[in-house]
């Protein structure tokens, strides 16, 4: 039986072929899960989130593998990301149109 296109793309979908599109977002740090200082912005009011660099990306991501490099204390909210959820699928549609 012909696979449906929507099938085919939704098997593609691998953090391995992804250049972690969702650690470019905003996490905020909600629970203590061990995240190094060196990684923590503060706002005024004291509120935590990863720190972005200026490329957009998480400060705690290895830009050669794009992987973590604080897997064991990544936040609680990077934990909740599932790959292919519909935020994933979300977020690598929003890479592909700014990327073409
Ligand atoms: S969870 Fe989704 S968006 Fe994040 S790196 Fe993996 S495939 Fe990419
Ligand atoms: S802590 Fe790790 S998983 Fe979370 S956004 Fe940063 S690099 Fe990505």
């Amino acid at each position: 039986m012909a696979k449906k296109i929507k099938d085919v793309l939704e098997s593609k979908i691998s953090c391995s072929n992804c250049k972690a599109c969702c650690c470019r977002l905003e996490v905020m740090i909600i629970t203590d899960t061990g995240v190094p200082d060196v990684h923590i912005a503060r706002d005024k009011w004291g509120a935590e989130t990863m720190l972005r660099l200026d490329d957009g990306w998480c400060s705690a991501l290895d830009r050669e593998t794009f992987k973590c490099t604080i897997y064991e204390n990544r936040p609680f909210i990077c934990r909740e990301f599932e790959m292919g959820s519909y935020e994933c699928r979300d977020e690598r549609a929003v890479q592909i149109i700014t990327s073409s």
